[in-house]
């Protein structure tokens, strides 16, 4: 493209993939960047590559986290015996957000999704089954949508002969 640069052009198609990110934002993104001090920048990088190298997800409850298990699985002080199931970590920290919340969670990775190939095993459940020896109560926090409830229902119809009470929490998640 005449007049531009070519790294501000490689930039702009690196932002341009980031979700609600179109070509206009990633370019004002690309030259926002540019006025930027050198140490601002390497400051940018770096936390885009610790990101990468830092998070991981729990073994145990698979929310992203620094440390193995993360800090939610290692409080003694929640109750192992009610977990909350999710979707993704940004549900985890929603909620934490939102609500007093003493149990602890589960995070599936996804939803069941047979249109786009995805399917129970593509996600966190058998490491839910394992976890389920002292459990007494879970909370199926999932948003309703089409493959929220095909989620849901598989999740309920699995749990069904265990002593387990199965809530669903009626409304959806508040985000944000
Ligand atoms: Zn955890």
């Amino acid at each position: 493209m005449a007049g531009v640069p070519e790294v501000i052009i490689r930039l702009e198609s690196l932002f341009s993939k980031f979700p609600g990110i179109g070509r206009k934002s990633a370019r004002r993104i690309a030259f926002h960047l540019l006025d930027k001090e050198r140490d601002e920048i390497i400051q940018l990088a770096k936390a885009l590559v610790d990101l990468k190298d830092k998070v991981t997800h729990c073994p145990v409850c698979n929310h992203i986290t620094e440390q193995t298990p993360c800090d939610i699985c290692a409080n003694a002080r929640r109750d192992d015996s009610i977990l909350c199931v999710v979707e993704d970590s940004l549900d985890v920290i929603a909620l934490e957000k939102s609500v007093s919340f003493r149990g602890k969670y589960h995070v599936l990775g996804g939803l069941i999704s047979p249109l786009d190939g995805i399917g129970p095993d593509d996600l966190a459940i058998d490491s839910l089954i394992k976890r389920l020896d002292n459990v007494k109560e879970i909370i199926i926090a999932i948003n309703p949508s089409v493959e929220g409830d095909t989620t849901t229902f598989y999740l309920s119809r699995l749990l069904k002969d265990k002593p387990i009470k199965i809530t669903r929490l009626a409304r959806g998640i508040p985000i944000g």
